[in-house]
C-alpha cells in the first residue's frame, strides 16, 4: 500500500481517541513517522513476560530523544480530550504495568539500539544512560573503562527506567543498597510534559518520586549511574542446611557484615528453597561446580526442604589468588552449613552477571519461556520470616512449585525512606520471590489458575497471622489495597501525584489512579 494511505489511515485512526489534536507527522525522523500504528507494534506493545494481561494501545512513539516523549506527553495533558501514556522498558512486568489502553506506549528500548549512547565519566564514575538502556548493554559500555555498576539484578536485560521504577535488587543489595540507591542524578518528563533533571539534592521531590515511584509521575529518559572499578573475577559459592533457623542466621550475619572493608564480606549474598531439582526449578542457574561433592537428593531425605545459600567473592587479575582462598574460607569458617555441601565455581564477573541470561537461552529452546508468569515477589520482616516458612514452604506449597524460590535478606539503613518504595518496618527485611511458570503440561499443580490460587492463599495467609509483608513489584486491582499498601505513605505519594502528574495519565497498567480527562 502507498505509504499516503497507511499515514491516512493512521490519522483517522487516532482522530477517533485524541479529537485532531496528534497525528504522525507531528513525529518524524526525517520523512519516518516514529508514531506507529503498525499491527506489529501494537501486538508486541501488549505483551509482557507475565502473559497473564494484554491490552493493545492505540498508538506506539519510538521516541529519539527526551523531547519527543514530552511532546506526547504534553499533547496528552493538553489535549481536551486526553489520553493515557505509558512508558514500556523491555515489557517484563508481570501484570500489564507497561500496557496502555486507549492510549499511547512510548517504547523506550527498541531493537535498533537507545537514541542516545552511554556516556561514562571514568574521573567521576558514573555512566549517563538513556532510560530505556539494558541493563546488559549498560555493563557492555562501561566495561570499555574497566567499570561497572554497583547495584545489580539478578537479569540484565530489563531496562534501567523499567528496575529504577520498582528498586532493583539482587544479591548486591545489602552492602550497596537496591539500584534507586545508586542514582546520582536523572531527567524526567512529568504528566505534564515538563522535562525536568533532579537529584537528591535538586528538585529531590521529584527524584525520591520516581525512585520505586511504578512510572506514576514521570519517564525517566535519562539515569546518571554511580560505577566502581569492575572486578574481573568471581568465586561463586552455594552451601546447603536443612535447617531454616540456622540458614537465615547465617544470611543475617553475613549481611551484618556490609560495614567492613570488602576482604572482610562477600560481595553478594542471595539464597533459594530446594523443593525439588527439576529444571524449571532452578532455571537462574547456570552454577556448574566442577566436584560436586555430594547429590542433593541424598541429603534431602523424605522430601524435605532444603535451603541453599548462595554468595560470590569478586576479585581482579591482579589479586593473589592466595589470599582470595584465604578471605573465603575464613568467612565460611564462621557459618554453619551442612558440612560436606560446599559447592564452588570461578567464572568472569560478566558470565556471573548475565548468569540468567544462559538460562534463559536453555528454557527458551525447551518452549519453556514463553509461558505465563504468576509471580508473586513478597517483602517479609525478619521477625516473621521463620513463621512464613512454616506455613508457607513447608505447608502451602507442595512440592512442586514450578519455579525458584529466592530468598535473601536486605539493610533497610540502605534504601531511602524518602522514595517511593515501601519496605517492612524492620531493620532487616527479606525478599521471598516465588518465580513461577505455568505449564500445561496435563499436570493439575502447575496450572495457572491452581499457581495463582496458591499465590492468594499465601497472601491470605500472612494477613490471617499478621505477618506484615509489602508486595515487591506490586499488583494490586482496587484502590484500597493501593492505599492499604502504601500505608502510611500514601498522603505523601498521592499528593506527589498531584503535582507530577494531575490528569493520571502515566503508567495506567498499574492501575492505581484512574485517568482524570
Ligand atoms: P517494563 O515492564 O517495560 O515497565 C515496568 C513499569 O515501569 C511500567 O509501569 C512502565 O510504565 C514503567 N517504566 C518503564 N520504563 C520507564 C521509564 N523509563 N520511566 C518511568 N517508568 C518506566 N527485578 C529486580 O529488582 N531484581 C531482579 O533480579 C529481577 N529479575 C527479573 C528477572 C526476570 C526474568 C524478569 C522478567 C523480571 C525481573 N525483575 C527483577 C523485575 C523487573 O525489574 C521489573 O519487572 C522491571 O519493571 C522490568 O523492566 P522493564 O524494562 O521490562 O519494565
Amino acid at each position: 500500500m502507498a505509504p499516503i494511505l497507511l499515514l491516512l489511515s493512521a490519522i483517522c485512526h487516532l482522530i477517533v481517541i485524541v479529537g485532531l489534536t496528534l497525528h504522525p507527522t507531528d513525529f518524524l525522523i526525517g520523512t519516518e513517522p516514529q508514531l506507529s500504528f503498525n499491527r506489529t507494534d501494537l501486538h508486541s506493545a501488549s505483551l509482557d513476560f507475565g502473559k497473564m494481561t494484554s491490552i493493545e494501545p492505540t498508538a506506539v512513539l519510538h521516541p529519539s530523544s527526551a523531547a519527543d516523549v514530552a511532546k506526547i506527553i504534553k499533547l496528552a495533558y493538553e489535549s481536551g480530550h486526553g489520553f493515557v501514556v505509558s512508558a514500556r522498558g523491555h515489557g517484563h512486568s508481570i501484570n500489564g504495568q507497561s500496557q496502555a489502553a486507549n492510549g499511547v506506549v512510548v517504547q523506550m528500548s527498541g531493537s535498533s539500539g537507545a537514541p542516545v549512547a552511554p556516556v561514562v565519566s571514568e574521573k567521576l564514575m558514573y555512566v549517563d544512560v538513556w532510560g530505556g538502556e539494558l541493563w546488559i548493554d549498560v555493563l557492555k559500555s562501561t566495561l570499555q573503562y574497566g567499570l561497572a555498576p554497583k547495584s545489580w539484578t539478578d537479569y540484565l536485560y530489563l531496562s534501567v527506567g523499567g528496575t529504577l521504577s520498582n528498586a532493583g535488587i539482587s544479591g548486591q543489595a545489602f552492602n550497596h543498597g537496591p539500584q534507586i540507591s545508586n542514582v546520582h542524578e536523572v531527567d524526567v518528563v512529568t504528566g505534564k510534559g515538563e522535562v525536568v533533571t533532579c537529584a537528591e539534592n535538586k528538585n529531590s521531590e521529584l527524584f525520591h518520586a520516581v525512585m520505586g515511584g511504578l512510572g506514576q509521575f514521570g519517564i525517566i529518559t535519562r539515569a546518571r549511574i554511580a560505577l566502581e572499578a569492575s572486578p574481573q573475577r568471581v568465586r561463586w559459592i552455594r552451601v546447603l542446611y536443612s535447617n531454616f533457623s540456622v540458614f537465615t542466621h547465617d544470611q543475617e550475619y553475613l549481611i551484618s557484615l556490609h560495614g567492613q572493608p570488602s576482604s572482610k564480606k562477600f560481595d553478594y549474598v542471595e539464597g533459594f528453597v530446594i523443593v525439588d531439582e527439576g529444571l524449571i526449578n532452578n532455571w537462574r542457574s547456570s552454577f556448574f561446580s566442577p566436584s560436586n561433592p555430594v547429590k542433593i537428593s541424598s541429603i534431602a531425605d523424605g522430601g524435605n526442604v532444603l535451603y541453599c545459600l548462595e554468595i560470590t567473592k569478586n576479585y581482579y587479575n591482579h589479586s593473589d589468588p592466595q589470599s582470595v582462598d584465604q578471605e573465603v574460607d575464613a568467612l565460611l569458617e564462621q557459618l554453619n552449613y551442612i558440612p560436606a555441601s560446599v559447592f564452588t565455581t570461578d567464572l568472569p564477573y560478566v558470565e556471573f552477571l548475565d548468569r540468567v541470561h544462559k538460562a534463559e537461552l536453555k528454557l527458551r529452546s525447551k518452549g519453556l519461556w514463553d509461558v505465563p508468569h504468576p509471580w508473586l515477589n513478597l517483602f517479609v520482616p525478619k521477625s516473621r520470616i521463620a513463621d512464613f516458612d512454616q506455613g508457607v514452604f513447608k505447608g502451602i506449597l507442595g512440592n512442586k512449585t514450578s519455579g525458584p524460590i529466592l530468598i535473601y535478606p536486605m539493610n533497610k539503613n540502605k534504601w531511602d525512606a524518602e522514595t517511593s518504595v515501601v519496605t517492612p518496618n524492620e531493620e532487616v527485611f527479606y525478599l521471598v520471590a516465588l518465580l513461577r511458570s505455568a505449564l500445561q503440561n496435563g499436570d493439575e499443580a502447575l496450572t495457572l489458575e491452581r499457581l495463582s490460587d496458591e499465590n492468594r492463599q499465601i497472601i491470605k495467609f500472612c494477613k490471617d497471622e499478621k505477618i506484615d509483608i509489602k508486595q515487591y513489584l506490586p499488583h494490586y486491582t482496587t484502590h484500597e489495597d493501593w492505599m492499604d499498601h502504601y500505608g502510611e505513605k500514601w498522603p505523601q505519594f498521592y499528593k506527589r501525584k498531584m503535582e507530577f502528574d494531575p490528569r493520571h495519565i502515566l503508567a495506567t497498567g498499574q492501575r492505581i489512579f484512574e485517568p482524570s480527562f
